[in-house]
């Protein structure tokens, strides 16, 4: 791959061919505060707050979408470039609804991180407060567009990633907003809940209707681990409060989703705290299921296939192994099978 050389902040840097400005900053370690951008959905060259100066270039330039070349001499932080991004910020800030003490995002919000990094407190342009109605109508999300920033990372995951084609920009000027389908409330509309522009979105324009009032995101604890409803085995970080999971995401970077996850993956995990879960094996005694130890449970069925293997022989039983067990799991039942049993009737759920 063909390497370049260029100067960012006076550091000597060397990138594959073919990066933006933005992208050979961050692999160098050096922040360029960005809302618009997405390493998933790509430059949008919206929000602007990337802008850097490139001597020989007129103006400033947008980072996230000129490329860079061998040979350029960048500066990311000048005075000129900190009161642009201000300016910009102070500009959302005045043009929305922005209570960030109640807000959902409150410590995640990207919006307000980068108003932290440029100090800023207080927009010094005057505020027209928005006040759009919430959309509650999904089950699952809650759209705020008074919080919206125009980045465009929702509609681009939703049509390009997901390939859902829900949302889109609608209307002109100040109404401009994100509309589901022909502007239909989001539970009306083709939406598949899969919440990919939820874990998208930098602001708390969208979030997950369940976690709503239960946790900051200072006060949970985050797990990785392995989604358990089906076999492409997703990755997930559950996002724990007190023992309790009060909200998943995909994990991004990794295989095999990339952040991605269906509405069973993302939101089905209430079955976690259900008190109607199986605790313990159940056996039918007298018409009726119950309770019992392990060792019961496993010495009945022990003892139910070696009466069948010798009433009837070893093909008289059949084992069907589950999608929702891991390789291993599913290797032992079959070994099982073959060599305890001696039948080859083995199967597996997801082949039907
Ligand atoms: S979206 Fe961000 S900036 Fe706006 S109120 Fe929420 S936390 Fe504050
Ligand atoms: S939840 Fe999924 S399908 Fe629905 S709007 Fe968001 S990205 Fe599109
Ligand atoms: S809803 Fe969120 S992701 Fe979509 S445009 Fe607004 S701020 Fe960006």
């Amino acid at each position: 791959m063909e390497k370049i050389a260029l100067h960012i902040d006076g550091k000597l840097i060397q990138v594959v061919k073919g990066n933006s400005i933005l992208n050979a900053a961050r692999q160098s370690g050096i922040y360029i505060p960005t809302l618009c951008y997405h390493p998933k959905t790509g430059q949008a060259g919206k929000c602007r707050i990337c802008v850097v100066e490139v001597e020989r270039m007129p103006g400033l330039q947008v980072s996230c979408s000129l490329e860079a070349k061998n040979g350029m001499v960048i500066h990311t932080n000048t005075e000129r470039i900190t009161e642009t991004r201000k300016m910009i910020v102070e500009l959302y800030l005045s043009n929305g609804k922005h209570h960030c003490i109640s807000c959902e995002a409150n410590g995640v919000c990207e919006l307000q991180e980068v108003a932290y990094y440029l100090g800023i407190e207080k927009s010094d342009f005057p505020v027209v407060e928005k006040d759009l109605p919430v959309d509650t109508s999904s089950p699952m999300i809650i759209r705020d567009m008074n919080k919206c920033i125009q980045c465009y990372r929702c509609i681009a995951g939703c049509n390009d990633i997901t390939v859902n084609e829900v949302l889109d920009m609608g209307f002109r000027g100040n109404k401009m907003a994100v509309i589901c389908d022909t502007n239909k409330p989001m539970g009306k509309s083709s939406c598949a809940v899969c919440g990919e522009c939820v874990q998208l979105c930098p602001t708390g324009a969208l979030t997950e209707k369940k976690a709503v009032g239960k946790g900051r995101a200072w006060e949970t604890e985050k797990t990785e681990t392995t989604c358990p409803y089906c076999g492409v085995g997703c990755r997930i970080n559950l996002h724990v409060k007190d023992n309790e999971i009060i909200k998943v995401t995909g994990v991004e970077d990794v295989e095999p989703n990339y952040g991605a996850l269906c509405i069973k993956g993302r939101f089905g995990y209430d079955f976690v705290h259900s008190p109607d879960r199986l605790k313990s094996p159940l056996l039918r005694k007298d018409g009726k299921l119950k309770e019992v130890s392990w060792e019961e449970a496993l010495d009945f069925t022990a003892g139910r296939l070696s009466e069948i293997k010798k009433a009837h022989g070893p093909d008289a039983i059949v084992g069907i192994g589950c999608a929702r067990s891991v390789n291993e799991s599913n290797y032992v039942m079959m070994k099982f099978m073959r060599a305890v049993i001696g039948t080859n009737n083995v199967d597996h759920c997801a082949r039907t």
